[in-house]
This record gives structure tokens, C-alpha cells and sequence, in this order.
């Protein structure tokens, strides 16, 4: 891969991370302020609204899963940009092969060639 090309995923990389940076940030603090709505609520919720308490821990639940997805994305972005330090961007982690431009163009913080990443899944 070329200095150019390497700068172009580099600038997507990088505008990515702080999308994901922004996001994060509202969600822990939709995270934190519901919570703290939800302890100040409880103590005169009436019986027949404990239903509803059930759709606020699924959309909590949902919020924590998306947070650790968004985590786990963040990791894999700082990955990326390290592989460009280091020269291994664009590299399959497990057969070094070249991950296609196209694959990359798509999921520029992608760390396998789709061949290993379908395997990965497979063996789930
Ligand atoms: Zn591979």
C-alpha cells in the first residue's frame, strides 16, 4: 500500500474514532442520567407501572450493548492507526495476507481477510 493510500485510511480511521468518541460520550450520559432517574422514581412507583420499569431496563440493557460494541470498535480503530505507525496496515492478523482495498473501503479498522473472517464466524 502507498504513502497515499495509507494517508486516506489514516484520515478515515481517524475521523471514525471521533464519531465513535462523540457517541459514546451522549450514551454514557443518557446511561448515567437515566440511572439516576430511575433510583429517584422507584420509591412511590405504583404496581400497575412495573411493566413499564421492564421496557427501561431493556433500553438500558440495549444501551450497554451498544456502549461495549462501541468500545470494542474504539479498540480496534486505535489498532488500525497503530498498524499504520508500525507499517502492517492492510494485513490479515491471522494469514498476513492483503485485505482487499474494497473491504477495507468499507470497514477501514477491519484486522481479517474476509477468507479468516468467515472462518472466524463459522467456528463462531
Ligand atoms: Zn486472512
Amino acid at each position: 500500500m502507498n504513502a497515499k493510500e495509507l494517508a486516506q485510511f489514516r484520515k478515515m480511521l481517524i475521523e471514525l474514532k471521533r464519531k465513535l468518541t462523540d457517541s459514546i460520550g451522549h450514551l454514557h450520559n443518557d446511561a448515567l442520567k437515566t440511572a439516576g432517574e430511575t433510583v429517584d422514581e422507584l420509591s412511590d412507583v405504583p404496581a400497575e407501572h412495573m411493566a413499564e420499569r421492564g421496557s427501561d431496563t431493556f433500553a438500558r440493557d440495549l444501551m450497554i450493548r451498544i456502549l461495549q460494541d462501541s468500545d470494542a470498535e474504539l479498540c480496534d480503530i486505535n489498532l488500525a492507526l497503530e498498524k499504520i505507525e508500525g507499517g502492517t496496515y492492510g494485513l490479515c492478523e491471522n494469514c498476513s495476507g492483503e485485505i482487499p482495498r474494497k473491504r477495507l473501503k468499507a470497514l477501514p479498522f477491519a484486522r481479517l481477510c474476509i477468507a479468516c473472517k468467515q472462518e472466524e464466524e463459522r467456528q463462531g
